[in-house]
Protein backbone atom coordinates (compact mmCIF):
# COMPACT_ATOMS: atom_id res chain seq x y z
CA UNK A 1 0.00 0.00 0.00
CA UNK A 2 1.27 3.51 -0.90
CA UNK A 3 0.91 5.90 1.83
CA UNK A 4 -1.58 8.93 -0.23
CA UNK A 5 0.07 12.07 0.94
CA UNK A 6 -3.12 14.12 0.86
CA UNK A 7 -4.42 11.21 3.51
CA UNK A 8 -7.20 13.02 5.80
CA UNK A 9 -7.10 12.73 9.36
CA UNK A 10 -10.56 11.14 9.62
CA UNK A 11 -11.33 8.15 8.05
CA UNK A 12 -13.97 7.28 4.98
CA UNK A 13 -17.07 5.53 7.37
CA UNK A 14 -18.56 2.69 5.08
CA UNK A 15 -21.63 1.13 6.08
CA UNK A 16 -22.38 -2.35 5.20
CA UNK A 17 -20.17 -5.29 4.47
CA UNK A 18 -21.52 -6.69 0.93
CA UNK A 19 -20.39 -6.47 -2.11
CA UNK A 20 -20.24 -2.77 -2.85
CA UNK A 21 -18.58 -1.84 1.07
CA UNK A 22 -15.70 -4.11 0.65
CA UNK A 23 -15.30 -3.59 -3.27
CA UNK A 24 -14.72 0.78 -1.73
CA UNK A 25 -12.82 -0.95 1.22
CA UNK A 26 -10.38 -2.99 -0.55
CA UNK A 27 -9.55 -0.14 -3.20
CA UNK A 28 -9.50 2.24 -1.19
CA UNK A 29 -6.81 0.80 1.28
CA UNK A 30 -5.12 -0.01 -1.77
CA UNK A 31 -4.69 3.49 -2.43
CA UNK A 32 -3.74 4.25 1.06
CA UNK A 33 -7.18 5.86 2.15
CA UNK A 34 -8.22 5.12 5.69
CA UNK A 35 -11.42 3.65 5.79
CA UNK A 36 -13.33 1.76 8.30
CA UNK A 37 -16.43 -0.93 7.68
CA UNK A 38 -19.14 -1.01 9.89
CA UNK A 39 -21.58 -4.56 9.53
CA UNK A 40 -24.35 -4.91 11.13
CA UNK A 41 -24.39 -8.86 10.87
CA UNK A 42 -21.83 -10.82 12.85
CA UNK A 43 -18.58 -12.22 11.12
CA UNK A 44 -20.18 -15.85 10.39
CA UNK A 45 -22.56 -16.08 7.63
CA UNK A 46 -24.51 -18.36 5.89
CA UNK A 47 -22.66 -20.63 3.00
CA UNK A 48 -24.27 -18.24 0.41
CA UNK A 49 -25.89 -17.92 -2.77
CA UNK A 50 -24.19 -17.74 -6.11
CA UNK A 51 -25.01 -15.35 -8.89
CA UNK A 52 -23.59 -14.26 -12.35
CA UNK A 53 -20.52 -12.01 -13.36
CA UNK A 54 -20.75 -10.19 -16.46
CA UNK A 55 -17.27 -9.76 -18.36
CA UNK A 56 -17.84 -5.86 -17.69
CA UNK A 57 -18.47 -6.31 -14.07
CA UNK A 58 -15.47 -8.72 -13.26
CA UNK A 59 -13.04 -7.31 -15.45
CA UNK A 60 -13.69 -3.59 -14.16
CA UNK A 61 -12.57 -5.50 -10.81
CA UNK A 62 -10.17 -7.39 -11.57
CA UNK A 63 -8.46 -4.64 -13.71
CA UNK A 64 -8.69 -2.36 -10.37
CA UNK A 65 -6.97 -4.98 -8.37
CA UNK A 66 -3.63 -4.70 -10.37
CA UNK A 67 -5.24 -6.95 -13.86
CA UNK A 68 -5.38 -9.85 -11.88
CA UNK A 69 -6.71 -12.91 -14.26
CA UNK A 70 -10.05 -14.63 -13.89
CA UNK A 71 -8.96 -17.45 -12.93
CA UNK A 72 -7.78 -16.06 -9.92
CA UNK A 73 -11.28 -14.49 -9.00
CA UNK A 74 -12.57 -18.31 -9.90
CA UNK A 75 -10.18 -20.18 -8.03
CA UNK A 76 -11.41 -18.29 -5.01
CA UNK A 77 -15.18 -17.83 -5.84
CA UNK A 78 -16.83 -19.74 -8.18
CA UNK A 79 -19.58 -22.23 -6.84
CA UNK A 80 -17.60 -25.28 -8.20
CA UNK A 81 -13.95 -24.07 -6.90
CA UNK A 82 -13.43 -27.14 -4.65
CA UNK A 83 -13.47 -29.58 -7.37
CA UNK A 84 -11.54 -27.48 -9.65
CA UNK A 85 -14.43 -26.15 -11.54
CA UNK A 86 -14.36 -22.65 -13.35
CA UNK A 87 -18.12 -21.75 -12.62
CA UNK A 88 -19.08 -21.81 -15.81
CA UNK A 89 -22.83 -22.05 -17.18
CA UNK A 90 -24.03 -23.39 -20.42
CA UNK A 91 -26.84 -20.60 -20.86
CA UNK A 92 -29.38 -23.29 -21.90
CA UNK A 93 -33.06 -23.08 -21.07
CA UNK A 94 -34.80 -25.52 -20.20
CA UNK A 95 -38.56 -26.35 -20.73
CA UNK A 96 -39.71 -27.37 -17.05
CA UNK A 97 -42.79 -29.40 -17.81
CA UNK A 98 -40.67 -31.67 -20.87
CA UNK A 99 -37.75 -31.76 -19.74
CA UNK A 100 -36.73 -30.69 -23.11
CA UNK A 101 -34.00 -27.84 -23.95
CA UNK A 102 -36.22 -25.29 -25.31
CA UNK A 103 -33.34 -22.37 -26.34
CA UNK A 104 -29.31 -23.76 -27.24
CA UNK A 105 -27.02 -20.41 -27.43
CA UNK A 106 -24.90 -20.74 -30.70
CA UNK A 107 -21.10 -20.51 -30.25
CA UNK A 108 -20.93 -17.13 -31.10
CA UNK A 109 -23.70 -15.92 -28.37
CA UNK A 110 -21.92 -18.55 -25.74
CA UNK A 111 -18.81 -16.41 -26.81
CA UNK A 112 -19.80 -13.08 -26.46
CA UNK A 113 -21.54 -13.97 -23.31
CA UNK A 114 -18.91 -14.07 -21.04
CA UNK A 115 -20.64 -14.81 -17.63
CA UNK A 116 -18.41 -15.98 -14.61
CA UNK A 117 -20.54 -18.10 -11.72
CA UNK A 118 -19.16 -16.92 -8.22
CA UNK A 119 -21.07 -17.35 -4.64
CA UNK A 120 -21.73 -14.49 -3.18
CA UNK A 121 -19.85 -15.24 0.17
CA UNK A 122 -16.38 -16.67 -1.12
CA UNK A 123 -16.78 -13.71 -3.77
CA UNK A 124 -16.65 -10.98 -0.44
CA UNK A 125 -14.12 -13.09 1.38
CA UNK A 126 -11.93 -13.06 -1.84
CA UNK A 127 -11.92 -9.44 -2.00
CA UNK A 128 -11.50 -8.53 1.16
CA UNK A 129 -8.06 -10.86 0.77
CA UNK A 130 -7.42 -8.73 -2.14
CA UNK A 131 -7.09 -5.89 -0.08
CA UNK A 132 -3.12 -5.01 0.74
CA UNK A 133 -3.40 -4.90 4.26
CA UNK A 134 -5.99 -6.63 6.55
CA UNK A 135 -9.79 -4.86 6.15
CA UNK A 136 -11.16 -3.14 9.64
CA UNK A 137 -14.12 -4.56 9.52
CA UNK A 138 -16.41 -3.85 12.80
CA UNK A 139 -19.18 -6.60 12.65
CA UNK A 140 -22.05 -6.32 15.13
CA UNK A 141 -22.46 -2.42 13.91
CA UNK A 142 -25.95 -1.48 13.01
CA UNK A 143 -25.77 1.99 12.18
CA UNK A 144 -28.36 4.14 14.11
CA UNK A 145 -28.16 7.87 13.11
CA UNK A 146 -25.32 9.25 10.77
CA UNK A 147 -25.18 13.15 10.54
CA UNK A 148 -22.87 15.96 10.11
CA UNK A 149 -21.28 17.55 6.69
CA UNK A 150 -18.97 16.08 4.17
CA UNK A 151 -15.44 16.77 5.73
CA UNK A 152 -16.88 15.79 9.36
CA UNK A 153 -19.59 13.00 9.38
CA UNK A 154 -20.51 11.15 13.03
CA UNK A 155 -22.00 7.70 12.76
CA UNK A 156 -24.20 6.12 15.82
CA UNK A 157 -24.32 2.61 16.24
CA UNK A 158 -27.17 0.76 18.26
CA UNK A 159 -24.28 -1.13 20.25
CA UNK A 160 -23.67 2.00 21.49
CA UNK A 161 -20.39 3.54 20.10
CA UNK A 162 -20.17 6.47 17.82
CA UNK A 163 -17.46 7.20 15.18
CA UNK A 164 -16.22 10.34 13.56
CA UNK A 165 -15.25 10.68 9.47
CA UNK A 166 -14.78 12.57 6.69
CA UNK A 167 -17.46 10.94 4.65
CA UNK A 168 -19.79 7.96 4.94
CA UNK A 169 -20.52 5.48 2.32
CA UNK A 170 -23.95 4.14 2.42
CA UNK A 171 -23.23 0.45 1.50
CA UNK A 172 -26.46 -0.96 3.30
CA UNK A 173 -28.54 -2.37 0.60
CA UNK A 174 -31.96 -2.39 -0.40
CA UNK A 175 -33.62 -1.37 3.25
CA UNK A 176 -30.84 1.39 3.40
CA UNK A 177 -30.83 3.20 7.13
CA UNK A 178 -28.66 6.08 5.98
CA UNK A 179 -30.57 6.22 2.66
CA UNK A 180 -33.93 6.67 4.78
CA UNK A 181 -32.58 8.89 7.28
CA UNK A 182 -30.63 11.35 4.76
CA UNK A 183 -33.06 10.70 1.83
CA UNK A 184 -36.79 9.59 3.38
CA UNK A 185 -38.69 10.58 0.11
CA UNK A 186 -37.12 7.84 -1.39
CA UNK A 187 -39.03 4.59 -1.03
CA UNK A 188 -38.22 1.57 -2.44
CA UNK A 189 -40.71 0.73 -5.41
CA UNK A 190 -42.21 -3.23 -5.41
CA UNK A 191 -42.99 -4.59 -8.20
CA UNK A 192 -45.78 -7.14 -8.43
CA UNK A 193 -44.06 -10.86 -8.55
CA UNK A 194 -43.53 -13.41 -6.81
CA UNK A 195 -40.10 -15.24 -5.70
CA UNK A 196 -39.47 -17.74 -3.58
CA UNK A 197 -35.79 -18.85 -3.47
CA UNK A 198 -35.16 -22.12 -1.44
CA UNK A 199 -31.43 -24.29 -0.65
CA UNK A 200 -31.08 -27.42 0.42
CA UNK A 201 -28.26 -29.96 -0.03
CA UNK A 202 -27.72 -33.39 -1.26
CA UNK A 203 -24.91 -35.75 -1.70
CA UNK A 204 -22.35 -35.19 -4.92
CA UNK A 205 -23.56 -39.00 -6.12
CA UNK A 206 -27.23 -37.97 -6.29
CA UNK A 207 -25.94 -34.83 -8.32
CA UNK A 208 -24.11 -36.76 -10.25
CA UNK A 209 -27.09 -38.53 -11.39
CA UNK A 210 -29.98 -36.24 -11.65
CA UNK A 211 -28.32 -33.20 -12.28
CA UNK A 212 -25.42 -33.94 -14.69
CA UNK A 213 -27.27 -35.51 -17.43
CA UNK A 214 -28.76 -32.66 -18.46
CA UNK A 215 -26.30 -29.53 -16.99
CA UNK A 216 -22.71 -31.16 -17.67
CA UNK A 217 -20.29 -29.04 -16.35
CA UNK A 218 -22.83 -26.01 -15.92
CA UNK A 219 -23.42 -24.54 -12.58
CA UNK A 220 -27.19 -23.63 -13.66
CA UNK A 221 -29.96 -25.62 -15.21
CA UNK A 222 -32.44 -23.08 -16.01
CA UNK A 223 -35.76 -23.87 -16.06
CA UNK A 224 -39.00 -21.83 -17.91
CA UNK A 225 -42.58 -22.72 -17.54
CA UNK A 226 -45.84 -21.35 -18.70
CA UNK A 227 -45.92 -17.85 -16.99
CA UNK A 228 -42.96 -18.78 -14.58
CA UNK A 229 -39.36 -19.57 -13.94
CA UNK A 230 -37.87 -22.48 -11.48
CA UNK A 231 -33.96 -22.58 -12.31
CA UNK A 232 -31.53 -24.46 -10.05
CA UNK A 233 -28.30 -23.58 -9.19
CA UNK A 234 -24.90 -24.99 -7.88
CA UNK A 235 -23.93 -22.28 -4.62
CA UNK A 236 -21.16 -24.31 -3.54
CA UNK A 237 -19.83 -28.00 -5.17
CA UNK A 238 -17.38 -30.02 -2.71
CA UNK A 239 -15.94 -33.67 -3.34
CA UNK A 240 -19.20 -34.99 -0.92
CA UNK A 241 -22.11 -33.01 -1.11
CA UNK A 242 -23.96 -30.47 -3.81
CA UNK A 243 -25.45 -27.07 -2.13
CA UNK A 244 -28.24 -26.04 -4.66
CA UNK A 245 -30.62 -23.17 -4.55
CA UNK A 246 -33.99 -23.24 -6.77
CA UNK A 247 -36.18 -19.51 -7.74
CA UNK A 248 -39.89 -20.22 -8.29
CA UNK A 249 -41.21 -16.19 -9.56
CA UNK A 250 -43.88 -15.48 -11.88
CA UNK A 251 -45.77 -12.26 -12.16
CA UNK A 252 -48.79 -11.57 -10.04
CA UNK A 253 -52.14 -12.84 -10.85
CA UNK A 254 -54.29 -9.86 -12.48
CA UNK A 255 -56.38 -10.17 -9.62
CA UNK A 256 -53.91 -9.02 -7.66
CA UNK A 257 -55.28 -8.23 -4.26
CA UNK A 258 -57.03 -12.06 -4.37
CA UNK A 259 -53.03 -13.39 -5.12
CA UNK A 260 -52.20 -15.37 -2.25
CA UNK A 261 -48.60 -15.45 -3.07
CA UNK A 262 -48.81 -11.83 -3.11
CA UNK A 263 -47.25 -10.85 0.30
CA UNK A 264 -44.60 -7.79 0.16
CA UNK A 265 -44.80 -6.64 3.04
CA UNK A 266 -43.71 -9.65 5.47
CA UNK A 267 -41.24 -9.26 8.51
CA UNK A 268 -38.13 -11.64 7.87
CA UNK A 269 -39.38 -14.27 10.21
CA UNK A 270 -42.56 -14.52 8.32
CA UNK A 271 -40.80 -14.51 5.03
CA UNK A 272 -39.26 -17.89 6.33
CA UNK A 273 -42.36 -19.35 6.08
CA UNK A 274 -43.77 -22.13 3.72
CA UNK A 275 -46.96 -21.32 2.52
CA UNK A 276 -49.67 -23.82 1.70
CA UNK A 277 -50.94 -21.74 -1.42
CA UNK A 278 -47.23 -22.35 -2.98
CA UNK A 279 -47.04 -25.95 -2.30
CA UNK A 280 -49.85 -26.25 -3.87
CA UNK A 281 -49.44 -24.25 -6.80
CA UNK A 282 -45.89 -25.64 -7.33
CA UNK A 283 -47.68 -29.45 -7.46
CA UNK A 284 -50.31 -27.64 -10.35
CA UNK A 285 -47.27 -26.98 -12.48
CA UNK A 286 -46.37 -31.09 -13.22
CA UNK A 287 -42.74 -30.52 -13.35
CA UNK A 288 -40.71 -33.08 -15.63
CA UNK A 289 -38.03 -34.35 -13.35
CA UNK A 290 -35.45 -33.10 -11.48
CA UNK A 291 -37.80 -30.16 -10.55
CA UNK A 292 -40.49 -32.48 -9.95
CA UNK A 293 -38.10 -34.04 -7.15
CA UNK A 294 -36.79 -31.07 -5.21
CA UNK A 295 -39.88 -28.86 -5.84
CA UNK A 296 -42.55 -31.35 -4.12
CA UNK A 297 -44.36 -30.72 -1.21
CA UNK A 298 -42.32 -33.28 1.02
CA UNK A 299 -38.79 -33.00 -0.35
CA UNK A 300 -39.18 -28.90 0.08
CA UNK A 301 -40.33 -29.48 4.04
CA UNK A 302 -36.11 -29.63 3.90
CA UNK A 303 -35.30 -26.96 1.95
CA UNK A 304 -34.47 -23.27 3.28
CA UNK A 305 -37.04 -21.09 1.43
CA UNK A 306 -37.19 -17.33 1.49
CA UNK A 307 -39.74 -14.92 -0.09
CA UNK A 308 -37.88 -12.21 -1.36
CA UNK A 309 -39.61 -9.24 -2.72
CA UNK A 310 -38.61 -8.06 -5.47
CA UNK A 311 -37.80 -4.01 -5.39
CA UNK A 312 -36.28 -0.98 -7.12
CA UNK A 313 -34.89 1.73 -6.01
CA UNK A 314 -34.85 5.05 -8.24
CA UNK A 315 -33.44 8.03 -7.79
CA UNK A 316 -32.07 11.42 -9.44
CA UNK A 317 -29.37 12.85 -9.58
CA UNK A 318 -30.63 16.04 -7.58
CA UNK A 319 -31.13 14.05 -4.65
CA UNK A 320 -27.76 12.14 -5.06
CA UNK A 321 -25.84 15.30 -4.77
CA UNK A 322 -28.45 16.63 -1.84
CA UNK A 323 -26.93 13.53 -0.14
CA UNK A 324 -22.96 14.24 -0.97
CA UNK A 325 -23.65 17.77 0.75
CA UNK A 326 -24.22 15.90 3.64
CA UNK A 327 -21.74 13.95 3.35
CA UNK A 328 -22.96 10.79 2.20
CA UNK A 329 -22.43 9.29 -0.97
CA UNK A 330 -24.10 5.72 -2.10
CA UNK A 331 -23.02 2.50 -3.79
CA UNK A 332 -24.44 -0.95 -4.23
CA UNK A 333 -28.67 -1.55 -3.75
CA UNK A 334 -28.84 1.22 -1.07
CA UNK A 335 -29.00 3.50 -4.27
CA UNK A 336 -29.86 1.31 -6.90
CA UNK A 337 -31.48 -2.18 -5.96
CA UNK A 338 -33.20 -3.86 -9.24
CA UNK A 339 -35.41 -7.24 -9.77
CA UNK A 340 -32.30 -10.52 -9.36
CA UNK A 341 -33.58 -11.31 -13.11
CA UNK A 342 -30.76 -10.54 -15.70
CA UNK A 343 -27.98 -10.53 -12.64
CA UNK A 344 -27.13 -7.06 -12.88
CA UNK A 345 -27.35 -5.53 -9.15
CA UNK A 346 -23.84 -7.27 -8.07
CA UNK A 347 -21.91 -6.43 -11.43
CA UNK A 348 -23.11 -2.75 -10.24
CA UNK A 349 -22.13 -3.54 -6.67
CA UNK A 350 -18.75 -4.03 -7.69
CA UNK A 351 -18.05 -1.69 -10.09
CA UNK A 352 -19.43 1.41 -7.83
CA UNK A 353 -17.01 0.61 -5.57
CA UNK A 354 -13.91 0.30 -8.38
CA UNK A 355 -15.39 4.20 -9.64
CA UNK A 356 -15.86 5.68 -6.20
CA UNK A 357 -12.45 4.64 -4.83
CA UNK A 358 -11.37 5.63 -8.08
CA UNK A 359 -13.06 9.46 -7.88
CA UNK A 360 -11.42 9.27 -4.22
CA UNK A 361 -7.55 8.49 -5.05
CA UNK A 362 -7.65 10.71 -8.23
CA UNK A 363 -9.21 13.96 -7.04
CA UNK A 364 -7.42 13.33 -3.12
CA UNK A 365 -8.87 12.57 -0.06
CA UNK A 366 -9.11 16.15 1.07
CA UNK A 367 -11.45 17.01 -2.14
CA UNK A 368 -14.18 14.36 -1.75
CA UNK A 369 -16.96 16.68 -3.11
CA UNK A 370 -15.03 16.82 -6.25
CA UNK A 371 -14.53 12.60 -6.30
CA UNK A 372 -18.23 12.28 -5.74
CA UNK A 373 -19.54 14.63 -8.41
CA UNK A 374 -16.93 12.61 -10.66
CA UNK A 375 -18.21 8.94 -9.62
CA UNK A 376 -21.98 10.09 -9.85
CA UNK A 377 -20.89 11.39 -13.57
CA UNK A 378 -20.31 7.84 -14.49
CA UNK A 379 -22.25 5.42 -11.97
CA UNK A 380 -26.18 7.47 -12.18
CA UNK A 381 -26.87 6.85 -15.47
CA UNK A 382 -25.38 3.30 -15.65
CA UNK A 383 -27.22 2.31 -12.64
CA UNK A 384 -30.60 3.85 -13.23
CA UNK A 385 -30.21 2.63 -16.57
CA UNK A 386 -30.06 -1.12 -15.33
CA UNK A 387 -32.69 -0.97 -12.79
CA UNK A 388 -35.48 0.01 -15.52
CA UNK A 389 -34.13 -2.64 -17.57
CA UNK A 390 -33.89 -5.53 -15.24
CA UNK A 391 -37.73 -4.24 -13.90
CA UNK A 392 -39.04 -4.94 -17.92
CA UNK A 393 -36.68 -7.83 -18.21
CA UNK A 394 -38.82 -9.90 -15.41
CA UNK A 395 -41.81 -9.11 -17.78
CA UNK A 396 -40.18 -9.96 -20.79
CA UNK A 397 -38.75 -13.37 -19.00
CA UNK A 398 -41.95 -14.67 -17.59
CA UNK A 399 -44.12 -14.98 -20.90
CA UNK A 400 -46.90 -18.18 -21.28
CA UNK A 401 -45.24 -21.29 -23.29
CA UNK A 402 -47.10 -20.65 -26.64
CA UNK A 403 -44.74 -17.21 -26.72
CA UNK A 404 -41.41 -19.53 -25.97
CA UNK A 405 -42.53 -21.90 -28.59
CA UNK A 406 -42.84 -19.47 -31.19
CA UNK A 407 -39.68 -18.23 -30.22
CA UNK A 408 -38.20 -21.36 -30.73
CA UNK A 409 -40.18 -22.33 -34.04
CA UNK A 410 -38.18 -18.61 -35.08
CA UNK A 411 -35.24 -19.98 -33.81
CA UNK A 412 -33.54 -20.70 -37.36
CA UNK A 413 -34.02 -16.91 -38.21
CA UNK A 414 -31.00 -15.95 -36.53
CA UNK A 415 -32.48 -12.35 -35.79
CA UNK A 416 -35.18 -13.71 -33.55
CA UNK A 417 -33.05 -15.84 -32.15
CA UNK A 418 -30.66 -13.01 -31.00
CA UNK A 419 -33.05 -10.44 -29.89
CA UNK A 420 -35.01 -13.05 -27.69
CA UNK A 421 -32.64 -15.94 -26.43
CA UNK A 422 -29.33 -13.65 -24.96
CA UNK A 423 -31.80 -11.40 -22.72
CA UNK A 424 -33.74 -14.31 -21.67
CA UNK A 425 -30.37 -16.24 -21.27
CA UNK A 426 -29.08 -13.68 -18.88
CA UNK A 427 -31.80 -13.95 -16.97
CA UNK A 428 -31.10 -17.38 -15.84
CA UNK A 429 -27.93 -16.37 -14.33
CA UNK A 430 -29.33 -14.54 -11.41
C1 LIG B 1 -31.39 -14.61 -4.96
C2 LIG B 1 -30.55 -13.51 -5.53
C3 LIG B 1 -29.83 -13.73 -6.70
C4 LIG B 1 -29.05 -12.72 -7.25
N1 LIG B 1 -28.37 -12.95 -8.40
C5 LIG B 1 -27.58 -11.99 -8.94
C6 LIG B 1 -26.82 -12.25 -10.11
O1 LIG B 1 -26.86 -13.34 -10.69
N2 LIG B 1 -26.01 -11.27 -10.58
C7 LIG B 1 -25.93 -10.05 -9.97
O2 LIG B 1 -25.17 -9.20 -10.44
N3 LIG B 1 -26.66 -9.77 -8.87
C8 LIG B 1 -27.47 -10.71 -8.33
N4 LIG B 1 -28.19 -10.45 -7.21
C9 LIG B 1 -28.10 -9.13 -6.60
C10 LIG B 1 -26.83 -8.96 -5.78
O3 LIG B 1 -26.67 -10.01 -4.88
C11 LIG B 1 -26.91 -7.61 -5.06
O4 LIG B 1 -27.17 -6.59 -5.98
C12 LIG B 1 -25.58 -7.28 -4.35
O5 LIG B 1 -25.21 -8.31 -3.49
C13 LIG B 1 -25.75 -5.97 -3.59
O6 LIG B 1 -24.60 -5.73 -2.84
P1 LIG B 1 -24.58 -4.52 -1.79
O7 LIG B 1 -23.23 -4.51 -1.19
O8 LIG B 1 -25.05 -3.29 -2.43
O9 LIG B 1 -25.70 -4.88 -0.73
P2 LIG B 1 -25.84 -6.11 0.26
O10 LIG B 1 -25.19 -7.32 -0.28
O11 LIG B 1 -27.28 -6.17 0.60
O12 LIG B 1 -25.00 -5.67 1.51
C14 LIG B 1 -25.46 -4.74 2.44
C15 LIG B 1 -24.79 -5.00 3.78
O13 LIG B 1 -25.14 -3.96 4.67
C16 LIG B 1 -25.46 -4.52 5.92
N5 LIG B 1 -26.38 -3.60 6.61
C17 LIG B 1 -27.68 -3.36 6.32
N6 LIG B 1 -28.18 -2.44 7.16
C18 LIG B 1 -27.17 -2.07 7.98
C19 LIG B 1 -27.05 -1.15 9.06
N7 LIG B 1 -28.11 -0.41 9.46
N8 LIG B 1 -25.86 -1.03 9.69
C20 LIG B 1 -24.79 -1.76 9.30
N9 LIG B 1 -24.84 -2.66 8.28
C21 LIG B 1 -26.01 -2.81 7.62
C22 LIG B 1 -26.09 -5.86 5.58
O14 LIG B 1 -26.03 -6.74 6.67
C23 LIG B 1 -25.26 -6.32 4.40
O15 LIG B 1 -24.13 -7.06 4.78
C24 LIG B 1 -28.98 -11.46 -6.63
C25 LIG B 1 -29.68 -11.22 -5.43
C26 LIG B 1 -30.46 -12.24 -4.90
C27 LIG B 1 -31.21 -11.96 -3.63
Amino acid sequence: MTRNHNTPSLPVLIIGAGLSGLTTACLLTNSGIPNIVFEASGPDRSQGFAISLREWGYEKLLSALGCLPLKSLMWGAAPDREIRGTGYIDQIMWDNATGEKLFVPDQDQAAEQKIARVNRNALRRWIADCAEEELDVRYGHRLKRVKGCLGDMTVEFENGTVYRGAMVVAADGVNSTVRSQILPNIIPETVPAILYHGEFELPRSDFDRLFRPLCGDSNILAGIGDGFNTPFAVCNMTKANVHMDWSYSRPVSSSGDKDPLYRPNLSAEEAKQLPVELLEELASRKLAEPWSLFLDREAIQDHRVFHWAVRCVFVTLEEMRRAAGQGVVFVGDSWHAMPIFGGEGGNHALVDGVELAAAVAAAGPRDLEKAIICYYDQAWKRSQDAVRRSKQRFYALHQPMAHWREIQEKRKNLIACRICTPSTVESYSS
